[in-house]
């Protein structure tokens, strides 16, 4: 029976005994052997009473079998809801009520804690442990290693995946099949992916980047993946002899650079390397070039499209830009109150189209009705232009624009300039409360390590550059910025921290 993202990601692979999963110090898992634990899971969901089209809740930590949860959902028609192990048991309250999951699955260590909430909610509650041990693992053990794919159509729903909270509460995309292998196919194609490819993967499975980017694409091309728990420097050091490919976000990347260890011997070898989720520095960029001879492949996604636009294999990889629309897909740029296409050049938001658009969030018709137009075009809350040789620039986002004293100001086009200053590492503009101006715009910097930054030179270089109504009315220097567990800089957090400064 027909079930197009499990056959063509997963059961194309049946019975093949190459590696899927290498491991650090462990034996590798070859397709086949994945294949089979996620049948004898597949079976232990419908054991537990998960049927076609119901949700499961997973909370765990990354490991296989946590991987092999993902490719029994696909089998078993069952939608996947990822979450993110930081959650706590609150939040989980709140994934858990709105998915309306008929089973959680969480680590041991957190079973009693969220036991009577899922009861509370009618949901069974079951566990897996880092190391591959529990309640679910018991119930799968005695299992069959085969299971009858469940009949799926493209258009059936694969998982609900939660957006990253960065701008506010987390919304649950509703992902297709078709979603998911659109971008898939589309991605390994682009990115040139084949089954000898070896993919160092440290990035978490609960988002978008490691769970449908990474896997899915590997899958799609048949290689394989080193799969770390996290990302540890040391261990990806040792690690990259054997690996072909590697994708992280820009913090992966700085943090690489920061090591002596990292050198052009070591990833000589490498055939690509790509990050995503936050903006790559255009420093980081020319850094990384300087030291490896590589250019990292910078692409552009969010949770609700999968990928849209990545920077070419072959051309010019612009430091700085996104790329360029990916194959199948419309973007434009337009004005956020007219909605009219905007000219090349000119800044606005972006909007994009194509089989990888989601179909609405879960239970929110008014968000998805703003937000999702009637022709399919999805207003993705990011602000960019596209430049004079089609590449798209993102500027920053919608709900981060600054507008003060009627002016509209881009945090980007100032921390370019904070960025540029002597003994800076980084900065975050963020927009303020003031009695004057609406807001007003206030620069925090994160020095570089042992450097002192001279804030009235900077205040003096970002005058000379940038028109009035953009200078930096303050600057404050802070040890590291709020990220999120995706290394996203959390400016909700920057602006409530900072709200009473001019107030
Ligand atoms: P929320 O929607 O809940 O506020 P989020 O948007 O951070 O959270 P994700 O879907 O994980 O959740 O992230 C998508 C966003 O990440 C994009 O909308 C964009 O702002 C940012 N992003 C992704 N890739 C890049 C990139 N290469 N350069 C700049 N920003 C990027
Ligand atoms: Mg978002």
């Amino acid at each position: 029976m027909p079930n197009p993202l499990y056959d063509r990601l997963f059961g194309k692979h049946a019975g093949r005994q190459d590696a899927f999963l290498h491991r650090p110090g462990a034996e590798a898992i070859s397709y086949d052997a994945f294949l089979k634990m996620a049948a004898r899971i597949a079976h232990a969901l419908t054991e537990c009473g998960l049927q076609p089209g119901d949700r499961l809740a997973v909370q765990v930590q990354k490991s296989p079998e946590a991987l092999a949860i993902y490719a029994a959902c696909a089998q078993s028609g069952v939608i996947f809801l990822p979450l993110n192990t930081a959650y706590t048991v609150d939040e989980l309250t709140y994934f858990i009520e709105n998915s309306g999951a008929k089973l959680v699955v969480c680590d041991p260590s957190g079973a009693d804690g969220l036991r009577p909430v899922a009861q509370g909610l009618g949901a069974r509650l079951e566990t897996l442990a880092a190391n591959g041990s529990g309640s679910l693992t018991d119930i799968a053990a005695g299992q069959s290693d085969a299971f009858d794919t469940v009949d799926r159509s493209g258009g059936d729903l694969a998982a609900f995946l939660y957006t990253s909270g960065t701008t506010g509460r987390s919304k649950g995309a509703m992902l297709t099949q078709d979603n998911l292998l659109s971008n898939a196919e589309t991605l390994a194609e682009h990115w040139r992916f084949s089954d000898a490819d070896i993919l160092l993967h440290a990035l978490p499975i609960f988002h978008t980047h490691g769970l449908f980017v990474a896997t899915n694409v590997t899958l799609s091309a048949g290689g394989s993946m080193i799969f770390l728990p996290k990302f540890d420097l040391d261990t990806i050091i040792a690690e990259m002899p054997r690996a072909t490919t590697m994708m992280g976000v820009p913090t992966f990347y700085t943090r690489l650079l920061d090591d002596p260890r990292f050198t052009r011997d070591l990833t000589g070898h490498m055939r690509l390397f790509i990050s995503g989720s936050a903006p790559l520095l255009a420093e980081t960029h020319i850094r990384f070039e300087e030291r490896t001879g590589h250019r990292i492949l910078e692409r552009y996604g969010m949770t609700e499209t999968n990928m849209n636009t990545s920077n070419p294999y072959d051309g010019e990889r612009r430091a700085g830009t996104v790329g360029f629309p990916l194959p199948g897909v419309d973007l434009k740029i337009t004005d956020p109150q007219t909605g009219a296409t905007l000219p090349q050049g000119a800044v606005g938001q972006i909007e994009v189209r194509g089989p990888n658009v989601f179909k609405g969030y879960w239970q929110m018709p008014e968000k998805t009705a703003a937000e999702l137009r009637a022709d399919g075009f999805f207003i993705t809350g990011d602000l960019g232009r596209i430049d004079e040789d089609g590449y798209v620039v993102i500027v920053g986002r919608n709900k981060d624009l600054i507008i003060s004293g009627g002016y509209n100001i881009y945090p980007k086009e100032i921390e370019l300039v904070l960025d540029d200053q002597p003994g800076v590492m980084e900065s975050a503009v963020v927009g303020v409360p003031h009695p004057d101006f609406g807001e007003t715009v206030l620069g925090v910097l994160v020095a570089e390590p042992g450097a002192t930054p001279d804030l009235d030179a900077i205040q003096k270089a970002a005058s000379q550059r940038l028109a009035r109504f953009k200078h930096p009315r303050k600057l404050i220097v802070v040890d590291e910025l709020p990220r999120n567990t995706m290394g996203k800089v959390q400016k909700n957090i920057l602006r409530d921290r900072y709200k009473d400064l001019f107030a």
